[in-house]
């Protein structure tokens, strides 16, 4: 395989895993046995294996996914209150919208944030590694044209996050966040 190659199959097995992950509450690694068909067939079995367990290490070093036990992972927080649809425009029950996050611009984010919400300047609690928990926030929502771009994407306490999707002053806070990245 080339680099090229071993790439676009870890970006494929990524979204395969993400995609899964938003289905399931947690996630195990036989839950990963449907990936195992995205991999060319003359892999060695601990190859496989591998190449896939790699990815779940990417989607975890990015803050897609997190470890909730031993074998055990799940959707980070942080994207959990885009599956509430607020994000997403009115679709029939029956279409389900998704729109591809680039992962480095959540990830690129969080680390300009340096663990403060870039709202209220208030650090985010401690996650049990002593980082700094915060949500990635997209300003103007993809499903409204908003780019997936570093900005139009925020780092936020969540309690700002859920102002900004529930709050009586959203239409203010969307401004006010708009003015805080421009000048990040
Ligand atoms: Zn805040």
């Amino acid at each position: 395989m080339t680099n090229r190659e071993r790439r676009e199959l870890q970006s494929r097995l990524q979204s395969a895993i993400e995609k899964m992950a938003r289905s399931k509450i947690e996630f195990r690694w036989r839950d990963l046995q449907p990936c195992f068909k995205l991999l060319p067939a003359g892999l060695s079995p601990k190859a496989k294996a591998m190449t896939v367990a790699h990815a779940r290490k990417n989607l975890m070093e990015m803050g897609i996914i997190e470890r909730t036990g031993w074998g055990r992972y799940r959707l980070s927080d942080g994207d959990a209150i885009d599956d509430l649809g607020v994000d997403r425009p009115a679709t029939t029950a029956t279409t389900v919208q998704r729109y591809a996050r680039d992962p480095g611009v959540r990830s690129a984010v969080i680390r300009r944030a340096k663990g403060k919400c870039e709202l209220c300047c208030k650090l985010g609690f401690k996650r049990p590694d002593g980082s700094r928990y915060l949500e990635a926030h997209h300003i103007i929502a993809l499903a409204a044209d908003g780019e997936d771009r570093m900005t139009n994407v925020i780092a936020l306490c969540p309690d700002d996050h859920r102002k900004a999707h529930f709050g009586r002053r959203h239409r203010e806070l969307e401004k006010k966040m708009i003015r805080k990245v421009n000048a990040a």
